[in-house]
């Protein structure tokens, strides 16, 4: 690792302001995923650190809450400012643990750091209202407050994005927060943690918990009855485990789960424009991210001409080392990553579906880079219609009419992003609405934007992050009733 400002590079717990080593002096690898190298031994967070950082959240959200809102945000801009400068440095640790190439890389920075820059403009505007009274006497005024200590659970996917797109509205807001970053890639957090010092940050309200106890960890925080709030972006499977467990404490959830989304292309598409954003849709990250592209739906009269223009981009991308200059697509996270692509992959195949490229590693037996691959003749009986795949590999479906195709798109328990190509306006009207997803990309593969809601239906989760409506999820509103007005 070669950085401009060594400090960034922190393998302990940040409680209270302090980097420490866990209670328990244990640690735990963290590892490149392009060449298996450790790149460094973590400290392994326990009950007791976790119990320690939460009462730590708990004494500084005395403090934070009274800051004024300009004070807070003013901190938020530091914070803000200091990653931007450090991009380069920020994006090598989260290249070297996460896998993904560079210049996505530094995108992940600058879009994570534009979270803080925008929660610090809303700092300032966390409104009331005032109600006219239901009595001669009485009159009815709102405030929003903060919730109090947030517990966020993030995954390894966007390490230093999902955890900013947290923890800035929460601040602007006025609480405090314990991070449980991935295990498999906590440096990133923990690079964000040394310069919220350098911000200035009162102690206590920031504090990051690396961890391979992820179950220990993840009740102590559930549990307790100072977190009023659990923000969790990860797969479906831990989330409603984690809404189970916060039911005994009735907290305050917000949910970012997983996706299935539909990428359709309609026969009056620009077939150019919907290959590129068909490519940015799905291989980004190496088809590791909730919004990718899961199934995509081409009309019958276009689909040959789709379909082999798709191809050809997709063999034409650079995959490797994410270090490397023109790398597109890097290695996949971990070995179990690949399996599971690997096991969709064959379903399909035993069940008649063809490989037009890609389809096997680069490289040895065990490497963690899969070639980007496409997929026809597949049908909705098959794992690549109904599993989120988290990987590049891309089904390519046939339909004829609208009718079918929205039917086919909502055919699934997840309702996070979904995407279409077109140029009628009616259609387009009538598609957009009936999609049931959070989100909808019309002739657009990239719909991640901090001015936008983020966020899904059904089985992909609940709340918002980003946009004017990110900090609901962060305040509580009070109203009071004044009586004997006359
Ligand atoms: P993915 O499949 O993308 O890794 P997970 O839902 O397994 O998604 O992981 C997302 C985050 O949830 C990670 O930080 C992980 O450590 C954490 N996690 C996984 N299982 C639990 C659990 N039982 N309790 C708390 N956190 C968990």
């Amino acid at each position: 690792m070669n950085l401009s400002h060594p400090s960034l590079f922190q393998t302990n717990a940040f409680i209270n302001g302090a980097f420490k080593a866990s209670e328990s002096g244990n640690t735990f690898e963290v590892a490149n995923p392009f060449n298996k190298d450790i790149l460094a031994q973590v400290a392994n967070s326990t009950k007791a650190d976790t119990e320690e950082a939460i009462q730590a959240a708990s004494n500084a959200f005395q403090v934070w809450k009274k800051f004024t809102a300009s004070k807070r945000s003013r901190i938020l801009k530091n914070w803000y400012h200091l990653q931007l400068k450090h991009a380069d440095d920020l994006a090598q640790i989260l290249t070297l643990e996460q896998g993904k190439p560079l210049a996505e890389a530094k995108g992940e920075i600058k879009y994570g750091a534009s979270f803080v820059e925008w929660f610090a403009e809303e700092a300032r505007r966390i409104y009331g209202d005032t109600i006219p009274g239901h009595q001669a006497d009485k009159r009815i005024v709102t405030i929003k407050q903060p919730v109090g200590v947030v517990a966020a659970i993030t995954p390894w996917n966007f390490p230093s994005a999902m955890i900013t797109r947290k923890v800035a509205p929460a601040l602007a807001a006025g609480c405090t927060v314990v991070i449980k970053p991935s295990e498999l890639t906590p440096l990133s957090a923990l690079a964000l943690a040394q310069l919220s010092i350098e911000a200035g940050f009162p102690p206590g309200v920031i504090n990051i918990l690396p961890t391979i106890n992820a179950v220990e960890v993840g009740q102590t925080m559930t549990n307790s009855k100072l977190v009023r709030k659990l923000s969790f972006t990860g797969s479906t499977k831990v989330g409603k485990l984690l809404m189970r467990q916060c039911a005994d404490t009735v907290k305050k959830i917000s949910m970012e789960l997983g996706g299935n989304a539909p990428f359709i292309v309609f026969d009056d598409a620009d077939m150019d424009e919907a290959v590129s954003g068909a490519i940015a849709a799905k291989y980004r990250n190496a088809g590791q991210t909730c919004i990718c592209a899961n199934r995509i739906f081409v009309q019958s009269s276009v689909y040959d001409e789709f379909t082999e223009k798709f191809a050809k981009a997709v063999k034409e991308q650079k995959v490797g080392n994410g270090l490397e200059e023109g790398t597109i697509v890097g290695p996949m996270i971990e070995e179990k990553a690949v399996q599971s692509v690997e096991a969709v992959l064959e379903d399909a195949q035993t069940k008649g579906a063809d490989i037009i490229t890609g389809g096997k590693r680069v490289g040895n037996n065990d490497s963690l880079i899969y070639e980007p691959t496409v997929v026809k003749n597949v049908n909705t009986d098959m794992l690549v219609f109904k599993n989120e795949i988290f990987g590049p590999v891309a089904p390519i479906f046939k339909f004829d009419t609208e009718e079918e195709v929205v039917k086919m798109a909502n055919d699934t328990n997840y309702g996070l992003a979904s995407y279409f190509y077109g140029r009628d306006y009616a259609r387009i009207w009538r598609v957009a609405e009936a999609l049931e997803f959070g989100m909808v990309g019309i002739n657009t593969g990239m719909i991640s934007t901090t001015v936008a809601p983020f966020g899904g239906v059904k089985e992909s989760g609940f709340g918002r992050e980003g946009s004017k409506y990110g900090i609901d999820d962060y305040v509580e509103i009070k109203y009071m009733c004044w009586g004997g007005v006359s």
